[in-house]
């Protein structure tokens, strides 16, 4: 029997459910037997999940009328993240689940049970929850990717649902893991199209001025990563004394750093056409005077007037100069960068990094002033000299000096190196 309901009525239901729930929650348990204690307990969680796994056929009706859509919304994930005040990986999760658990209309009109209908029934039931649900989805996912026979797959489908009813979500997924290794050993099958679908990178404020870089790599991303990265993180040999006291992490941070950068200055080469990738960096005049305090980027990270200033000797990078009140004092990095001949010369005499001992390419390299651009430094071969992103990162705090003789960068070891501070070079073989 159909039971139609008006769209009062339905809101009344709906409402009624919350009311239940408060009129639970004002009784007291403490006379309860612990059997029914259990039992309560049982009955709030299937009433909880049996709650979550409505969203699945709400959801359904939203992208059916195409709610989204009216409100000028991108889809049904951003029409509950503001109706909800949900965050973007909450609301995707529930429109995920909807998707794979939700009722289905064809192009025709016609309605069509959900992808995984053992796992929607089960979750209508309230006998299994949304992380359950998560690793199931997901290991459908593979298996559909795979172009496994369809029976094949509601098989694998029933197995994962009962193995669901006996254990929690961690351990399930260990179970899906080896139900796929089985259906697809070689893991060629769910590979490529797989990893298409998956590849994913975010890089997100953390809250206190760092920020948290995410990502699931396919295949050839992670073998460029790994070929790039751990070949500039090994750690750096020592000169007289100086050890490289970072940790791997440290050290694989900085690799990425010199990658980006090196990324950067590419668009500054001879060769290349277009316009380079530009960092925009703003400060005031005053902080530019001073030396002290913070610049913005123009993607709002804020970083210390040295770094920016140290940014700022790469060439694709503009700065700009404001009053307090925000009008534009001076702008353009031109007068600090060198051209493209001088960086061939620097190429030419340095040879890559200057510093003692350094072994990196001039691809690795950045400009350095000797005399800081600021405190009036040119930009001239007789003030530049090529260093690593890791020694020029040091250079003003470990105690080195570099001065020029003959035109030629000579390095000066602070004394706990060198107790005669006897003027050093990089002789390249
Ligand atoms: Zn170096």
């Amino acid at each position: 029997m159909t039971v139609v309901v008006g769209s009062s009525e339905t809101v009344l239901a709906a409402s009624s459910v919350s009311a239940a729930v408060a009129d639970l929650a004002r009784r007291s348990f403490s006379g309860l037997a612990d059997d029914d204690l259990l039992e309560v307990i049982r009955q709030a969680e299937r009433a909880r999940r049996q709650l979550e796994a409505l969203d699945a056929v709400l959801i359904a009706e939203i992208e059916a009328r195409n709610l989204p859509g009216r409100y000028m919304l991108r889809g049904s994930k951003q029409l509950l993240a503001g109706l909800l005040n949900l965050s973007p990986a909450e609301s995707g999760a529930r429109v995920r689940h909807a998707h794979a658990l939700g009722p289905r209309t064809s192009l025709t009109g016609e309605r069509l049970a959900p992808l995984l209908p053992v796992t929607a029934a089960a979750r209508a039931r309230g006998s299994i929850t949304a992380g359950q649900v998560e690793v199931i989805i997901a290991a459908m996912t593979r298996l559909r990717d795979a172009q496994l026979p369809a029976e094949r797959q509601a098989e694998a489908e029933a197995f994962l649902v009962e193995q669901a009813h006996r254990f929690d979500g961690g351990t399930l997924r260990g179970i899906a893991r080896r139900l796929l290794d089985t259906l697809d050993p070689d893991g060629r099958l769910t590979g490529e199209r797989s990893q298409q679908r998956r590849r994913f990178l975010s890089c997100v404020p953390n809250g206190d001025g760092m920020y948290r870089l995410t990502a699931d790599l396919d295949t050839e991303t992670a073998a460029l990563a790994r070929t790039v990265l751990h070949s500039l993180a090994a750690p750096r040999p020592s000169t007289g004394g100086d050890r490289d006291e970072r940790t791997s992490g440290q050290r694989l941070h900085d690799a990425f750093r010199s990658v980006l950068k090196l990324a950067l200055r590419a668009g500054e080469l001879p060769a290349s056409g277009g316009i380079p990738a530009t960092v925009l960096i703003t400060m005031t005049a005053e902080q530019f005077q001073a030396g002290t305090g913070l610049a913005a980027t123009s993607y709002g990270q804020q970083l210390s007037i040295d770094r920016a200033l140290r940014l700022a000797d790469q060439a694709a990078l503009a700065w700009i100069v404001h009053n307090s009140k925000g009008g534009i004092l001076s702008y353009g990095t031109t007068r600090r960068v060198a051209s493209d001949k001088q960086t061939l010369a620097l190429i030419a005499r340095d040879q890559g990094c200057a510093f003692p001992g350094c072994a990196d390419p001039p691809e690795w390299t950045e400009r350095h002033h000797i005399i800081p651009w600021r405190e009036g430094g040119q930009t001239d071969l007789d003030n530049l000299c090529l260093l690593c992103d890791f020694h020029h990162d040091r250079i003003d705090t470990g105690g080195w000096q570099v001065t020029m003789r003959d035109g030629v960068p000579w390095f000066i070891p602070p004394s706990w190196i060198d107790p005669d501070q006897r003027p050093r070079r990089n002789v390249r073989p």
